[in-house]
């Protein structure tokens, strides 16, 4: 019979207590997850093109706003699998980021140009699909 029961009583909540603690927070973070699920990015139409892609010639005294539009129409499958943070797709029926730059909307909003930024330049340095939108997320979602 062994005799060295003597923690057994009082280290057994511990694990109990710290699992608890671990499935209430991720409850919380499904909870939050949802409003995010409200921002889901869309898939990327395999076929999509850039050919409605505004031409950046078109904004020659914005020079930012011209490199934007020069970067976008390079990455048009990138741009297509990214939610827009100025949730255009909801007040202007936007499928993706790249209807943004179909059109002057981008132009006027700094959200899409920035998200479109770091899109371009992430996949520049060879990021996946998955780590762009990660980054946007945490540039955007949780500031909500
Ligand atoms: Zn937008």
């Amino acid at each position: 019979m062994k005799t060295k029961t003597r923690g057994r009583g009082r280290n057994l909540p511990v694990p109990i207590l710290v699992l608890a603690v671990a499935l209430v927070a991720v409850a919380a973070l499904r909870l939050m997850g949802v409003g995010a699920a409200e921002a889901r990015h869309p898939d990327p139409r395999p076929e999509i093109t850039a050919q409605h892609v505004i031409p950046s010639e078109q904004y020659p005294a914005y020079p930012r706003i011209a490199a934007v539009y020069r970067e976008a129409a390079r990455i048009p499958q990138v741009l297509d699998g990214l939610y827009c943070y100025c949730d255009c797709s909801k007040h202007s029926a936007h499928r993706s980021l790249l209807t943004c730059f179909e059109s002057d909307h981008g132009a006027g909003c700094d959200v899409c140009l920035s998200e479109a930024t770091v899109a371009a330049e992430m996949t520049r340095e060879g990021a996946s699909l998955q780590a762009i939108r990660e980054a946007i997320d945490g540039m955007y979602a949780s500031a909500r």
